[in-house]
């Protein structure tokens, strides 16, 4: 069985022109991090005509954003009740409607710039237990009446069957607009697109130190930049480099895997039409099909960083839990990748000086809002702050503990929701 991702073997575009950075070069703008977020600043940035140099530690894709289960939702990792109580009800209608505009962003940068990775629309919340089921009927008429949202349909029986063939589930919501698509593929193209428009990409080149001032020098092993705007999109592989930020999340690897090719009759028993699945538990399973039918599941997580024991099988045994006819299908692929938590999991959205600025920690719920968030730090760069300032205004406390205490912190505080899980 591979270590590497299914999305490494199945990526369908290699970069050109992109370098390791070397020597002392001048640009408007640097952006920290060659994800989703770091990618779509890049873009909006040169389509505004910045000169923007983007660099990134490995390949661009190689975070979270290339390893992620793909899912495309509207929405955040918390509910909107934590904005609303911290900013008030006007601001979280504000944040969902972006929320969704983040999804739409999504779908548009794919068309526009012909980005190959495999998107559909589809997607269910699945119920495991009736306090599961109260709460999405509850989540169901809050959207509606509180945030004029009637995107989310309760199934049950042979309606959400036609959708998810097991008879685990006591009902799931079905949202239309949400879906699903190849995250590798989705963050190359969107390199792609801004190189396209002018950016210059630097691989294998980290950022070592950052000295701030009237104009910001970031500096790498073998090479430096000196520019008007930094932005910082490193998220949970920043590794020390910015601590004042880093206090605010806490990096959690979370496991995929990925079955062989299902057979057409697989497929028609599994996820006929190709939705997306998350169930509703606290340390929550996913899973969605890909276009040449292989099964990504995911959802164990490691809060030390080393992998669980028996993570395939404990993986599998949940799968075919769900779906006996898959009993004897092979796991090809096994990855994992970090995912940055943050205490309230509101996204954390800031800036370390007048020209710096940073989004991360959008806890397991980035792949779509980090497109927007790029956007909305482009939009900043230009004097445009009011919507990366909507985010910026939620307020984040640090891990207890410091670095090396946080983790076995935050591991006693999730034990008590996984023993919740299972009752
Ligand atoms: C296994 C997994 C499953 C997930 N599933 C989903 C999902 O289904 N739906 C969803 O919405 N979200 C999901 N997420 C979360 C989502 O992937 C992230 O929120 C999103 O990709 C964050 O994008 P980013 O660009 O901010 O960070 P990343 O994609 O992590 O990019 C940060 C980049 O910065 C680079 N970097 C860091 N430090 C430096 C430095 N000093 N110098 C240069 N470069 C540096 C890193 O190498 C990295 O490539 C998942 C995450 C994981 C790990």
């Amino acid at each position: 069985m591979s270590e590497h991702s299914w999305y490494a073997h199945s990526r369908n575009l290699m970069l050109d022109n992109t370098v390791v950075l070397a020597g002392a070069q001048r640009f408007d703008v640097a952006i920290i991090g060659g994800g989703v977020t770091g990618c779509s600043a890049a873009l909006h940035l040169a389509e505004r005509g910045y000169r923007v140099a983007l660099l990134e530690a490995g390949e661009i894709g190689a975070g979270a954003s290339g390893r992620s289960g793909g899912q495309i939702l509207p929405g955040l990792g918390t509910e909107l009740s934590v904005i609303e109580q911290s900013l008030g009800h006007q601001a979280a209608r504000e944040v969902w409607a972006m929320s969704r505009e983040a999804v739409r962003l999504t779908e548009s940068l794919i068309e526009r710039h012909a980005i190959d990775c495999e998107y559909s629309r589809g997607y269910v919340h699945a119920a495991l237990k009736p306090r599961h089921e109260r709460a999405m009927k509850a989540w169901r008429d809050e959207m509606a009446t509180r945030y004029d949202y009637d995107g989310l349909e309760w199934l049950e029986g042979e309606a959400l069957k036609r959708h998810v063939v097991t008879d685990v589930y006591l009902g799931g919501l079905y949202e239309r607009e949400a879906g699903h698509l190849h995250p590798l593929n989705y963050t190359l193209g969107l390199a792609r697109a801004a190189q396209n428009a002018g950016a210059s990409i630097f691989e294998y080149s980290r950022v070592t130190d950052i000295a701030r001032g009237k104009c910001v020098r970031v500096s790498t092993a073998q090479g430096r930049i000196d520019c008007d705007h930094l932005l910082v999109a490193g998220n949970a592989y920043l590794g020390g480099l910015v601590p004042e930020i880093e206090r605010k999340i806490m990096p959690v690897v979370n496991y995929i895997i990925a079955t062989e090719p299902l057979s057409e009759a697989q497929v028609a028993q599994t996820l006929p039409q190709r939705d997306a699945v998350s169930d509703a538990n606290f340390v929550l399973d996913y899973y969605r099909l890909t276009q040449g039918h292989r099964l990504l599941y995911g959802g164990q997580v490691s809060y030390s960083g080393r992998e669980p024991r028996q993570l395939v099988a404990t993986m599998q045994r949940k799968m075919r839990g769900l779906f006996p006819v898959l009993e004897n299908v092979a796991i090809d692929y096994r990855w994992g990748g970090r995912v940055a938590i943050t205490r309230n999991r509101a996204p954390h959205f800031g800036r370390l000086d007048h020209n710096i600025h940073f989004v991360q920690g959008y806890s397991g719920h980035g792949m779509a809002l980090a497109g927007l968030a790029g956007q909305l730090m482009a939009e900043t760069v230009a004097g445009q702050s009011e919507r990366f300032d909507l985010f910026a205004g939620m307020k984040h406390l640090d891990f207890p503990g410091g670095r090396r205490l946080r983790t076995p912190l935050l591991v006693l505080a999730t034990t008590f929701y996984r023993l919740r899980d299972r009752l």
